[in-house]
């Protein structure tokens, strides 16, 4: 007897310290954490699991291959090549194709708010190349007729073919849905790689990926857009598991002149920065990989922004009317001072005490 307890010891000493001198790791707590410079932001990316390394890699690597097919500012990207064509039909990829399809849905349900044809108006407030100016009156008249989203045709020739055309004269700009397209594919990376939690903050679009290690929910804050260069100035803190989490304002990028400050968000309606009366949206959606709340998140908080206060909320209430998918909550901050959180976020939402909003929960 004596005996078989002083194997089993040391059997059990042995099989502690192969385990690297500790207590045996839980592989869903190991994790690995990257930062990307991609599509105009600063991204990190954590992962958990044993295969936390490789996920978060390619995660690095699906980023930078959507960016070299997306952007505008790329000169071999699909989007690059068809500014240029002149109204000349060209091949895209899937992605390309897919955005510029959906596009035009979002297009459609926001009003005409979310428009990606917008891109020659944004250009000539200088938002492309960082060479800020007001545009006169007389450009922008030449300008709207331009933003025209009917002039935009993706089509699909078979399963691996696509093409794409515009109007001449015409451009688009994927930047207010890129990087939420970008994080509904992390969601999809993430089941492949068998990922059981993450996080991934791509600028103002962020995926929390199941629970934290300990169970509790990710911790999303939503920057008070009067403090934007404060790195701690929240809102409020979003208590999510298993969402997107979407957020745009006039105050991540503007520019100043003649006391006036002009942001990026171009309302397709005047040519002009969105004169909204909020100063931030947040949409929330559940992260489910079939329905691919993640780049509806980036269009709509793009285009609920440009809306305003009254028509967002209608908004809202008519999509939980007529649809139970694609479900979404928000979080709008009012210039004048409330915060309105709809519904289905009252047990999420936690208001900053010290930042001096007012709360009010709508349904
Ligand atoms: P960000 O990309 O800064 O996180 P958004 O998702 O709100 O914020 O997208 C803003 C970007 O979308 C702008 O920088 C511009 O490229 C583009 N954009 C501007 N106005 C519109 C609009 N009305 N519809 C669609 N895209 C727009
Ligand atoms: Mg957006």
């Amino acid at each position: 007897m004596r005996r078989f307890i002083s194997i089993t010891l040391g059997l059990a000493l042995l099989l502690s310290l192969t385990a690297c001198f500790g207590p045996p790791v839980d592989p869903d707590t190991v994790q690995e954490s990257i930062q990307v410079i991609a599509m105009d932001t600063a991204m990190v990316i954590s992962t958990y699991g044993s295969r936390s390394t490789a996920a978060a890699y390619a995660s690095e690597d699906l980023i930078r291959e959507l960016e070299a097919q997306l952007s505008r500012t790329e000169e071999n990207s699909d989007i690059s090549r068809l500014n240029a064509a002149g109204g000349e039909t060209v091949e895209v990829g899937w992605d390309a194709y897919c955005l510029l399809d959906k596009a035009a849905l979002f297009n459609a349900e926001t009003g005409g708010a979310f428009n990606i044809a917008i891109a020659p108006v944004v250009s000539a407030w200088g938002f492309t190349t960082d060479s800020f100016q007001v545009p006169s009156q007389a450009e922008l008249d030449l300008l709207l007729p331009l933003t025209d989203p009917r002039g935009v045709s993706p089509a699909r020739l078979d399963d691996m073919k696509f093409t794409a055309s515009l109007e001449p004269g015409q451009s688009v700009d994927l930047g207010g849905i890129a990087k939420g397209y970008a994080a509904d594919k992390l969601a999809d990376l993430f089941v492949e790689y068998e990922i059981p939690r993450a996080m991934a903050q791509l600028g103002g679009n962020v995926l929390a990926w199941g629970d934290r290690p300990d169970g509790t929910a990710w911790r999303v804050g939503v920057q008070d857009p009067a403090r934007p260069d404060e790195q701690n100035a929240f809102a409020g803190i979003l208590n999510l598991k298993n969402a997107f989490a979407v957020t745009s304002g006039g105050y991540q990028r503007y520019f100043e002149e003649g006391g006036k400050t002009y942001h990026h968000i171009i309302d397709p309606a005047t040519g002009y920065p969105a004169d909204s009366d909020l100063t931030s949206v947040t949409v929330v959606a559940e992260a489910d990989v079939l329905q691919k709340n993640g780049v509806m998140c980036d269009a709509y908080s793009t285009g609920l922004f440009i809306m305003g206060e009254e028509e967002a909320l209608r908004f809202w209430r008519n999509h939980r009317q007529q649809s139970q998918e694609n479900a979404f909550e928000l979080v709008l901050v009012t210039e004048d001072g409330r915060v309105v959180v709809t519904q289905g976020l009252a047990e999420s939402f936690t208001p900053d005490e010290g930042s001096g909003y007012t709360l009010e929960i709508v349904s």
